[in-house]
């Protein structure tokens, strides 16, 4: 018998389950409108939130760089994989995020697997969200530090774990900066308070703040006012920068030792100098104009305002994520199938992404959506919620 038979028993538990997840595939560009099995649809799927992914400067700074630079970076950044747009990419976002220094990653997941275990050792110990994204998760096992998990974004609880674990001599708390399943933004003033009457390092990570909270988009911790108080910020390069990659920001020292002991700097290829120019030109464009920033923001607002009005359960959400809590996994899915057959791409999420009886239809926003687009999205969920009887 080949030896991975076992899979076709734990894929088949998957499928009994209604937990298999079927990937669709795009035929076009990550765009505010996608081809699926050669049909148009309103994407209301992506975390391109700024529509960078497919902008024409973007575009046209990737084409640029390959004419110049060549598709990859041929190694890895500690031998001959650096090159000078990876310099220019970090000050950038050194200077973007007002940190001291900055070092890219090939993805906002491997800034985590990186950071944490170069700077965190297993006699150390770890207070982290039990909503951290799984990448933070990972990071922290990697460590090898004992991970004490307290209440979602409660701020007593915190305290509480970290009264009962002074002893430790270094300590770290560590948080997602917004939660990417209810788009709730982390208390980061608090975190920031218990970090300095505890003496803890505060880690953030940002993923889904850049490019959406904070002045033109600069983030969790420029929305806070925060600055150096949180020490460590990790950000990805592949939600509202539209490209991919991740990064890691905060004092001088921090990065030096990241370039000495990251171990994805040091053991994986670098980003691709198309990926690397195109993020550049991202921030280029922020710093430009805040236009992209508020059309996101104008757009979820009248996204959310509607879809309310409309009686559906929208949740807690601050941010342009946006959940269309329906509460059985089956609703979630088949409305889900519903929309898509009615045009509309968005994506149901149930357990284990999400709590049981939590399932939902996560809407994502972006600024490249038209008002247009909205009504026509916010029409068929009408539509169809009335169908599921989800709303009168
Ligand atoms: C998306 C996300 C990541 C992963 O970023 P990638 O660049 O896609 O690897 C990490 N952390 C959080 C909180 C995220 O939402």
């Amino acid at each position: 018998m080949p030896k991975l038979d076992f899979l076709l028993n734990d894929i088949k538990e998957l499928k009994d389950s209604g937990l298999y997840n079927t990937i669709r595939a795009l035929q076009s560009a990550n765009s505010p409108w996608v081809t699926i099995d050669g049909k148009k649809l309103l994407n209301l799927s992506s975390n391109n939130y700024l529509g960078l992914a497919s902008h024409p400067e973007m575009i046209k700074a990737a084409k640029d760089a390959i004419d110049k630079y060549g598709v990859g970076a041929g190694a890895v950044r500690s031998i001959a994989g650096t090159m000078d747009l990876h310099l220019k990419l970090e000050d950038a976002l050194a200077r973007f995020k007002g940190r001291q220094a900055c070092i890219a990653f090939q993805s906002g997941f491997v800034a985590n697997a990186g950071v944490i275990p170069a700077v965190i050792r297993k006699e150390d110990v770890i207070f982290s969200d039990e909503l951290n994204h799984a990448s933070v998760i990972d990071g922290c096992r990697l460590s090898k530090a004992p991970i004490l998990r307290y209440k979602h974004n409660d701020m007593a609880d915190l305290e509480r774990i970290i009264k009962e674990n002074l002893n430790y001599e270094r300590k770290y708390i560590i948080t997602d900066g917004v939660f990417s399943m209810d788009g709730d933004i982390a208390d980061l003033k608090s975190v920031a308070a218990l970090g300095e009457k505890y003496n803890c390092v505060t880690m953030v990570d940002d993923a889904h703040g850049e490019g959406v909270l904070g002045k033109g988009g600069r983030g969790v911790v420029n929305y806070f006012g925060l600055g150096e108080r949180i020490d460590i910020e990790v950000g990805t390069l592949s939600k509202a920068f539209g490209c991919a990659g991740g990064f890691v920001a905060g004092r001088k020292e921090l990065i030096e030792w990241l370039k000495q002991r990251g171990r994805p700097f040091l053991f994986s290829n670098a980003l691709s100098p198309s990926e690397a120019a195109g993020c550049l030109k991202a921030i280029e464009l922020l710093e430009k104009s805040e236009d992209l920033v508020n059309r996101l923001w104008d757009n979820s607002k009248y996204f959310k305002s509607a879809m309310k009005e409309s009686g559906f359960d929208i949740g807690i959400s601050q941010t342009p994520i946006t959940p269309i809590m329906l509460g059985e996994a089956g609703v979630a899915h088949g409305m889900s199938k519903r929309l898509y057959e009615e045009g509309v791409f968005a994506m149901a999420l149930g357990y284990p992404t999400v709590p049981k009886g939590k399932a939902r239809i996560r809407c994502m926003l972006s600024a490249g959506h038209t008002k247009n687009d909205l009504n026509y999205g916010i029409e068929r969920f009408v539509k169809i919620g009335k169908e599921f009887k989800v709303i009168e």
